[in-house]
């Protein structure tokens, strides 16, 4: 696979696009691809220079350590030499689908995915088409794909392969276009390695949902959203597009700041969201994206209700709206 900027393949969701990109990972590539949660950029996670493309694609500090996506949990259970009962525990109630756990790693895992940590990071993605890119590459490579979201470090997250070629068409040898990603906020990560286990980062795998797949393990602590993050590589400014956000809670309050707006003659767009949340997560990043593509000052974007997968909403508008 080149290193040079270059044209990325753009590969169909069909038997040919799958094997495509299977070889692409074989061979040491870059290839995008749809999940549940965003499009990541995958690359084989035992091959030091394949992780390294992602590192230097995206511009984001190596320090800053990647997940590990596999088929199914015997395979997480490789690259982990403690994958303890709570592991096993959230693993077998929420996999495939948009969780992440934090465990012990195993020598399996290269220094490269975990910025030299004792801890790696796996899911099993619940997606289709990514499930049967995993299946074919753990057939012919390794079966572990590290993918953060494809878009450059700090930037808002990519879920369509038209996202992902407009932030990284050139940096990047293929994305397969698996449509748009149905959660649309990345997973939930719960570190299983400390006591009660702890949750790194929100998602669509709510505090609930997992307190309630623990009741008799322990329970699980969670982050502030506006605090400073335990998880390296969670700064708070992050999801930011280039124009300024500003967060309401309430539609008047909205409404009357557009009006000050008028007056001051700002410009801005708004993002009212979705009542339903699940909508609203789904639809967050295009939202933004949209937004920022009319090249406004501000954009105004009233938050959802801290319920459920608002929780998590909540939590990347207000990593948007940190001063970058
Ligand atoms: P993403 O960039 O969405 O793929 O998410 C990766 C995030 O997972 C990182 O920024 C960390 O916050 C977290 N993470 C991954 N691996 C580790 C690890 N070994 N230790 C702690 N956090 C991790
Ligand atoms: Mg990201």
């Amino acid at each position: 696979m080149s290193d040079k900027a270059g044209v990325c393949l753009e590969l169909r969701d069909d038997v040919a696009g799958i094997d495509q990109a299977t070889e692409i990972l074989c061979a040491g590539g870059t290839v995008a691809l749809p999940s549940e949660t965003v499009y990541g950029l995958g690359a084989d996670a035992t091959n030091a220079l394949a992780v390294q493309k992602i590192f230097s694609a995206k511009n984001r500090p190596t320090g800053h350590p990647l997940i590990i996506h596999v088929e199914n949990i015997d395979s997480a259970r490789f690259f982990s030499n403690d994958f303890n009962v709570v592991a096993e525990t959230l693993a077998s109630t929420f996999w495939p689908g948009p969780l992440t756990l934090l465990v012990k790693r195993s020598s399996k895992v290269i220094d490269e995915i975990t910025g030299g940590r004792e801890t790696v990071a796996l899911r099993v993605p619940a997606n289709e088409t990514f499930q049967k890119v995993l299946h074919a590459f753990s057939q012919v490579g390794s079966g572990a794909i590290a993918a953060p979201s494809a878009n450059k470090y700090g930037s808002v997250s990519p879920t369509t392969a038209q996202h992902v070629l407009s932030d990284m068409g050139n940096l990047i040898d293929a994305v397969l276009d698996g449509g748009n990603c149905v959660v649309g906020i990345e997973s939930t990560i719960v570190d299983c390695t400390v006591d009660p286990p702890a949750i790194l980062r929100q998602g669509a795998i709510t505090l609930e949902l997992v307190n309630s797949a623990l009741r008799h393990t322990g329970v699980v602590a969670t982050e502030e959203f506006t605090g400073e993050s335990r998880a390296p590589g969670m700064k708070l400014s992050h999801y930011a597009p280039v124009a300024t956000v500003k967060l309401f809670e309430n539609k008047d309050a909205l409404a009357s700041y557009e009006e000050q707006c008028v007056l001051n003659e700002l410009s801005f767009a708004t993002i009212l969201g979705h009542e339903d949340r699940e909508l609203y997560a789904r639809n967050l990043y295009s939202l933004l994206r949209e937004a920022d593509a009319l090249q406004p000052k501000e954009i105004l974007v009233l938050l959802p209700e801290p319920i459920d997968i608002g929780v998590a909403i909540r939590d990347r508008l207000f990593k948007a709206a940190a001063p970058h």
